[in-house]
């Protein structure tokens, strides 16, 4: 799927709408999710372009990678997450319900959260 350059999270790295900032750095912003589903929830998001983890790991420099995933164990870390634990989790495509065809990692903490995925799927 090729980027689309007006999706909301471009148009928050480009300063056009507002967020909630968590965290800057050259390699990934994060911001509190607008609807949070968890006591925190929080995204983070790679600066460059790309739509799932197949577009980041195939075109992404390795700096960019190693930038990128440093960025969310630290946004993790100063949220105060690291003690009781959290989970990480991005949706990828279609079958994972990808609404923002930016790729963002959903932080969620601050409480026991429950099983992994909904049951029954297999
Ligand atoms: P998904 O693509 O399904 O992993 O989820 C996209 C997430 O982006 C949802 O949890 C939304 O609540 C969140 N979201 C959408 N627009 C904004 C926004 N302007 N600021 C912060 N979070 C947003």
């Amino acid at each position: 799927m090729a980027y689309d350059t007006d999706n909301i999270f471009a148009r928050i790295l480009r300063g056009e709408i507002p967020c909630n900032r968590v965290y800057e750095d050259d390699w990934a912003l994060a911001f509190h999710d607008i609807r949070p589903q968890a006591p925190v929830h929080v995204l983070v998001i790679p600066k460059g372009p790309y739509v799932t983890l197949e577009d980041f790991t195939t075109q992404a420099t390795t700096e960019e990678i190693a930038g990128f995933w440093r960025a969310v164990g630290t946004v993790a870390r100063d949220l105060g997450l690291s003690a009781d634990g959290y989970r990480f989790l991005a949706n990828n495509g279609r079958h994972a319900h990808q609404e923002v065809m930016h790729l963002h990692v959903h932080l969620f903490g601050g409480c026991d959260l429950g099983g992994m995925i909904k049951r029954g799927l297999v």
